[in-house]
Parts: C-alpha cells; sequence; structure tokens
C-alpha cells in the first residue's frame, strides 16, 4: 500500500493514478478532502483500490493519528511526500508569516509523516520514500526565497533519511522537477500576471531548454520507478526532472 500526500491535484493526483494503475493500493492525503475524493473516484472508477483521507501534514497530531489508523489495518510500503505550497518573493519581500507558513507544509510536513512511518517501516522489513523536492532547492532562482529554501530542506533531509536507514532497508529519494503544468502553475499565473497568462506560461515554458513544462504524469512515471524493486539500488539521490535546465541552459 502506498501513502501519496497533497494527492488531490497535479503531480500527487498523476502519481496515485499511476501507482494504482500498475496495482498498488492508495491512500491520497490531502487537507482538501474534496479533491483526495476526486482523485480516488478516477482510480476507483476503473477497478483500482484507493481510499480518500483529510489530513493536515502541518499538523503533527492528525498526521500520527492518521498513520496510526492505517497501521493498525495494513502494511505502508511507499510514502510519497508531495504535499507543497509555493511562494514568491526575495529575502526582503518575504513576511515571516509567508516564510512560517511555507516552513510549516513543505519541511514540517514532511518531517512529520516520514517520523511517523519509518518506525513502522523498520518493523515490517523496510519501504519506499520519496520526497518531492525542486529545481528551486538546488539552483538560484530569483525571487524564491522562502520557496528554495524549504525545497533545499527537502533535499537535505532526503539525504539524512536515506543515510540513517541504511541497514533498515528503507531507500529514500527526490525528485527536482523544473515547472510543471499543474493547478500550481495555474494558480500562480492567473494570480501574479492576470490578463497576460497566455504570454507568461509560453514564456515560462520556453524557461526549459527543452521548450515546454512537464506533465505531471512525467514525474509520476519517475516516481513509479523510484518506487519499484527495479529501483532496488538507488538511495539517498536527488532526481531532476528538469528538461534540460541544469546542463543545457546558454
Ligand atoms: P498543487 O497545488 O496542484 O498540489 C498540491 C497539493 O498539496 C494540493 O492538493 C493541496 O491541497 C495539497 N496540500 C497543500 N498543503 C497541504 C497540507 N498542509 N496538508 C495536506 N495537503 C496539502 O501542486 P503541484 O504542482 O502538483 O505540486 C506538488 C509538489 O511538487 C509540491 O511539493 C511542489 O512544490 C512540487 N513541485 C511542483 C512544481 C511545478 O511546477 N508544479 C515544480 C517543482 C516541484
Amino acid at each position: 500500500m502506498a501513502v501519496v500526500t497533497g494527492g488531490g491535484s497535479g503531480i500527487g493526483r498523476a502519481i496515485a493514478r499511476k501507482f494504482a494503475d500498475h496495482g498498488a493500493a492508495i491512500r491520497v492525503v490531502d487537507v482538501n478532502l474534496e479533491d483526495a475524493e476526486a482523485t480516488c473516484q478516477q482510480i476507483t472508477s476503473t477497478g483500482g483500490n484507493a481510499s480518500a483521507h483529510r489530513c493536515d501534514v502541518t499538523d503533527q497530531q492528525q498526521v500520527k493519528a492518521f498513520f496510526q489508523q492505517i497501521f493498525e489495518r495494513e502494511r505502508l510500503s511507499i510514502l510519497v511526500n508531495n504535499a507543497g505550497v509555493s511562494h514568491i518573493g526575495t529575502v526582503e519581500s518575504t513576511t515571516e508569516e509567508d516564510f512560517d507558513r511555507v516552513v510549516r507544509v513543505n519541511v514540517k510536513g514532511l518531517y512529520h509523516c516520514m517520523q511517523a512511518c519509518v518506525g513502522h517501516m523498520k518493523a515490517k522489513g523496510g519501504g519506499v520514500i520519496l520526497n518531492m523536492a525542486s529545481i528551486a532547492g538546488s539552483a538560484g532562482l530569483p525571487d524564491r526565497f522562502a520557496y528554495s529554501m524549504s525545497k533545499g530542506a527537502v533535499i537535505a533531509m532526503t539525504y539524512s533519511v536515506a543515510r540513517d536507514y541504511l541497514s533498515d532497508n528503507i531507500r529514500c529519494n527526490c525528485i527536482s522537477p523544473a515547472r510543471v503544468h499543474t493547478p500550481f502553475v495555474d494558480g500562480y499565473l492567473r494570480k501574479t500576471y492576470p490578463g497576460r497568462e497566455p504570454e507568461m506560461f509560453e514564456k515560462l515554458s520556453k524557461a526549459q531548454p527543452i521548450g515546454r513544462m512537464a506533465e505531471p504524469d512525467e514525474v509520476a512515471s519517475l516516481a513509479l520507478f523510484l518506487c519499484s524493486d527495479e529501483a532496488a539500488f538507488i538511495t539517498g539521490s536527488d532526481y531532476p526532472l528538469d528538461g534540460g535546465f541544469f546542463n543545457l541552459r546558454g
């Protein structure tokens, strides 16, 4: 069984669907229950096994309670920490409130979920954890002060957990996508460039050397591989899915 956080939208929904298509039972966790249910509906309507759960990953007690009731019934083999929020701003324009919100979701949310799960995975002989980072975690992008900080922390936590649980047969990796066309991006364009969405969509697409954004399903394909036994030798890695962003600019 696999848990996907933030599975009610975008990349998380694509991962939940892809894993279900390959036979996994999926527990879709999201702060927005309606969206989680919509993901599950898509899975169950084609014969898959999925259930939706409202859980705010920023709340440690909620996270503990959610996983406890899951562990009473079934074995968790895969945890995908995908829930995340974005923020635009420099160090000067980022308020303390915004900074704390990004930390609570993107950093503490992962800590809460991984802390709740590793004991269970150890006791059951192992497991796989996959975290959603971003190219912003290791490249200097403009106006991404808090977001970059949070994704840098995701990469560091990934390495730390991978190291500490090597002998417990728990693999831990992360994916660092460049822009992926999801509601995350559409919302950003609506808010930041009202009336100029198509023009800015084009501009953001061209920011990837490959000339377009990734599709959520492309992230899901890499996630499926990294969580499968085919990737048994891979742990402590940050996988770019970047359309050439890191190596092919200029
Ligand atoms: P999205 O906004 O479409 O989906 C995020 C989901 O997380 C939503 O369903 C939301 O309800 C859920 N969520 C937010 N806060 C939560 C909380 N406190 N508890 C539980 N669920 C919560 O975003 P997306 O584009 O699919 O992004 C998914 C992940 O991929 C994020 O971590 C994001 O930082 C990362 N990412 C996205 C892009 C991109 O271009 N879209 C690029 C790199 C990395």
